[in-house]
């Protein structure tokens, strides 16, 4: 970490205090909004660990205004970052704090149990991967293996890099601009461990790996810390991810690799040492869409050539506006109120 600023030196951090909001326009990346408002070493630490982290990505590469467009118009509407989130954390009050991370129960799986409950009988076609989408009139031939039905609409719930393929025969522009969609890789290890086995308490929800350190993990959540029943009674479940852009290649590597490289990370940061007694490791590979510089004006772009076509399509899911799920969730409901 750089040494601390001299006394009579000006503190980049605190620079977004006073300085005014930006006057250009034009799209920005992670770490030229965050150099800019908050200093070179906010920025290596906060825009690449934290923001950039979260999207597995480049903070050189990803459009600011398409990953975290609340800071944009906290600038916009309140100049200064700090204040605005100082003004929003005194309007929340001293009311118990609500955990940024909810989960569900049950466990994630649970909400694709609730969806499919509620789709009517015979509906859902599973293990019938799509391999090509034609136009008959103003109706759409959807073909799998099974052989081809006819539909009034179609909705791509599938990232760019996955619809780019299924649109080249009837747009092919649109494409061509998904496919350029970068998508990156990633893994989770999962390591279960005696409480006994870790030296720390664990005291927070996790953390994030500034790039330069000796770790291999890019970031963990402790999901038995997170949320109730994720462990038996005094264990606990420490998630840990690795990849990105930082290890292209970490997900090709084989099971011992990966959670060999997980418990060395979790031995340094939270004196977990022994044997888990839990250990799965899952891999995500092309599965992080990338909202880089022009993403925005791209899917827009996309959108209006998919307007353009006879018959009835919609694009919405991770990777076109927003990656998340609740940003899925918002995309779907605009399409389908
Ligand atoms: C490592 C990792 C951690 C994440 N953590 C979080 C988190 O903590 N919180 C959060 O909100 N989001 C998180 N996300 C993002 C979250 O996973 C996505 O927002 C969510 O999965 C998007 O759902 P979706 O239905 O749009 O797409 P997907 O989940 O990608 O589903 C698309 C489906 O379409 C199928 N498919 C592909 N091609 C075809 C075809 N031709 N025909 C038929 N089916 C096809 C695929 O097999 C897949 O099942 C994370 C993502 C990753 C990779």
């Amino acid at each position: 970490m750089a040494p601390l600023a001299a006394r009579d030196e000006p503190r980049q951090g605190l620079w977004d205090l006073v300085l005014p909001r930006r006057t250009t326009s034009g799209e920005e990346t992670i770490a030229s909004f965050v150099r800019r408002r908050l200093g070179d070493e906010v920025s290596s630490l906060f825009a690449e660990s934290v923001l950039a982290g979260i999207h597995s990505g480049d903070p050189d590469r990803l459009s600011i205004d398409a990953t975290f467009p609340q800071l944009v118009a906290m600038e916009r509407d309140q100049r200064s970052l700090i204040l605005a989130a100082r003004k929003a954390r005194l309007s929340r009050g001293s009311s118990a704090p609500v955990s940024a991370f909810l989960s569900l129960a049950r466990g994630m799986g649970s909400l694709v149990d609730a969806l499919v409950a509620k789709l009517p009988a015979g509906t859902l076609r599973l293990r019938a991967p799509v391999r090509a989408l034609s136009i008959v009139g103003k109706r759409w031939l959807v073909h799998t293996e099974r052989g081809a039905e006819s539909f009034d609409a179609v909705h791509l719930a599938l990232p760019p890099r996955a619809a780019a393929p299924l649109l080249s025969q009837i747009a092919p522009d649109a494409a061509r601009l998904l496919a350029a969609v970068r998508h990156v890789s990633s893994a989770v290890v999962l390591l279960g461990y005696h409480q006994r086995q870790l030296e720390r308490t664990l005291d927070a929800s996790g953390f994030v790996v500034p790039p330069g350190e000796d770790c291999e993990l890019t970031a963990s959540t402790w999901l038995s810390h997170k949320w109730p029943g994720r462990a038996p009674q005094d264990h606990v479940l420490l998630r840990g991810f690795l990849g990105g852009t930082r290890d292209p290649e970490a997900h090709t590597l084989p099971d011992d690799e990966l959670i060999a490289r997980a418990k060395k990370g979790f031995a340094r940061t939270v004196g977990a040492h022994g044997e888990p007694v839990l250990s799965r490791v899952v891999r995500y590979p092309v599965a992080s869409p990338q909202m880089e510089l022009g993403h925005r004006a791209r899917i827009e772009r996309v959108a209006r050539l998919v307007a353009e076509l006879p018959a009835e399509l919609h694009l919405a899911a991770a990777g076109f506006n927003g990656v998340g799920i609740p940003d899925t969730i918002r995309q779907a409901q605009s399409v389908w109120p």
